[in-house]
Order: C-alpha cells, then structure tokens, then sequence
C-alpha cells in the first residue's frame, strides 16, 4: 500500500510551505506497529522505523538529513535548527526535546504521535515554522505558548501566526478516571462533566492567549481511537502502538 497523508486545509493557501499528516498506511512496519510507525520509543525494530522514515522522505521529495526529529519527552524545550542532520541523528532522535522551529528553507520538521498533539505552526511574513508535540503534560506546561513566543523573539507577530492541530484524543475518548486529581489545577477548567477532558479547547486557548486569532487556529479534523484504522492511538492500542508522523516545512 502507498503513503497516505492528509494535507491540513488550513495551511493550503499557503503554496510555499508542506505540511501534512502521515496516516498509519503504506509503511514497512507489522503487528501493532503496522505500518508507518516513525518511533524508536516502542518495541519496533528500528530498521523499520528508518526505513519508513526514508519513505517519508521519498514521498516529500526530500534528503533524509532534513527530516528532523526530536525525542519527545514530554517537556517543553524547542529546539532551534537551522541545518540538516549530522549522520549520527540519521538512526536516532535528538534527546531532550519536544519543539523543533526553524527559519531555514528544505527543512522538515516531523513530530510524532498517537493521541498526543501534533501542533504545526507557520508564520507567513517571517517565514519561520515550527513543529511541537503536546500530550496533556506539554499542555500542563504550555509548551505552545512557549513555541509562539520564541518565533516572537525571532521576529513574528502573534496576529500573522497560522496553526493546525494534528488528528489526536478528542472529547469523545478522553476520559480519564480521576481527572480532578490527575491534572495540575489549570487544566481542570477543561474537565467535562463526564470525567473527559477538552484537550483540543485547551490547545485553543493558549494559542490565543499568546496572541493567535482564533480563526488562523485549526482544530484536529479527527481523534485518533475513534480511527485508529487510519491513525495510531496509544489508547486504542492498549499501550502498544507506534507514532504517526506530521511533517511542516518550507519547500
Ligand atoms: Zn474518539
């Protein structure tokens, strides 16, 4: 099966850039990683997850050295790059980040996910992107609001920002047991009445508090459980399951 990938409607208008949403579909990978997993953080093989990481790279039409990609680790440190990888980070992720922003043309920056956010950021005027993964504890540490404010110190102004949020956890799957107690205070305003939790309205929020429009944020075109056909979901998958990637970059 070929690569699938959706393109996000919200950055359509703007030709110079590619950003898009890899599904699970037209990869290498097999069992609970089937197919697309782009993650070294799970029990694939790893030749796997280069391998479709190289097919990534093959279907943007790019050298895999600017395909870059973080760790993860569910902080809020970005990482500032501006030149494609040395060879060692062709194997493996750089280690201790969760952002990645650039202002340099035929970089690709890729986060990973499986329920967690994926949230794409492009700032036509400056012509800087950035990439950032958010699960519940980047939100808790708004590592949002920290990406818009460093392409703030770069040079952008919040009001020319666009953002898309990758397919994640929605509303309708969200729940947790005991959210009260299980999220840091400012979240629980999110907290439904049915122990879910509004994730996607959180992300909202703190791209408008940090001075987004709220008609240049797109919201998640869909949750990741309730297709985990096309995407991956650690929810879904009981813990086992790989990352799908999303891809921004300026071609
Ligand atoms: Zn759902």
């Amino acid at each position: 099966m070929a690569l699938e990938y959706f393109e996000f409607d919200i950055f359509k208008q703007f030709p110079e850039i590619f950003a898009c949403v890899f599904t699970r579909n037209g990869g290498v990978s097999s069992g609970a990683y089937e197919s697309l997993n782009v993650s070294y953080k799970c029990d694939d093989k790893n030749e796997n997850v280069n391998r479709n990481r190289e097919l990534i790279c093959k279907e943007i039409g790019i050298d895999r050295k600017n395909l870059i990609a973080v760790s993860q680790v569910h902080g809020r440190k970005i990482l500032d790059i501006a030149k494609p990888l040395d060879d060692e980070f062709l194997t493996q992720d750089i280690e201790g980040y969760d952002g990645m922003i650039t202002a340099t043309k035929g970089l690709y920056l890729m986060v990973q996910v499986g329920d967690c956010q994926a949230v794409m950021i492009y700032d036509p005027v400056e012509k800087i992107v950035a990439g950032v993964h958010s699960g519940w504890k980047g939100s808790a540490q708004n590592i949002i609001g920290e990406a818009i404010l460093k392409m703030v110190e770069m040079g952008s102004d919040p009001r020319n920002i666009y953002v898309g949020i990758s397919p994640s956890l929605g509303t309708c799957c969200s729940e947790f047991s005991d959210p009260e107690n299980e999220l840091p205070c400012d979240l629980r305003e999110y907290i439904l009445p049915n122990k879910h939790v509004d994730f996607w309205k959180m992300s909202v929020d703190q791209c408008i508090q940090a001075g987004v429009p709220e008609a240049q944020i797109a919201l998640p075109a869909q949750c990741t459980v309730c297709n985990n056909d096309t995407f991956f979901s650690y929810r879904a998958g009981k813990r086992f399951a790989g990352d799908f990637g999303v891809v921004i970059g300026m071609k």
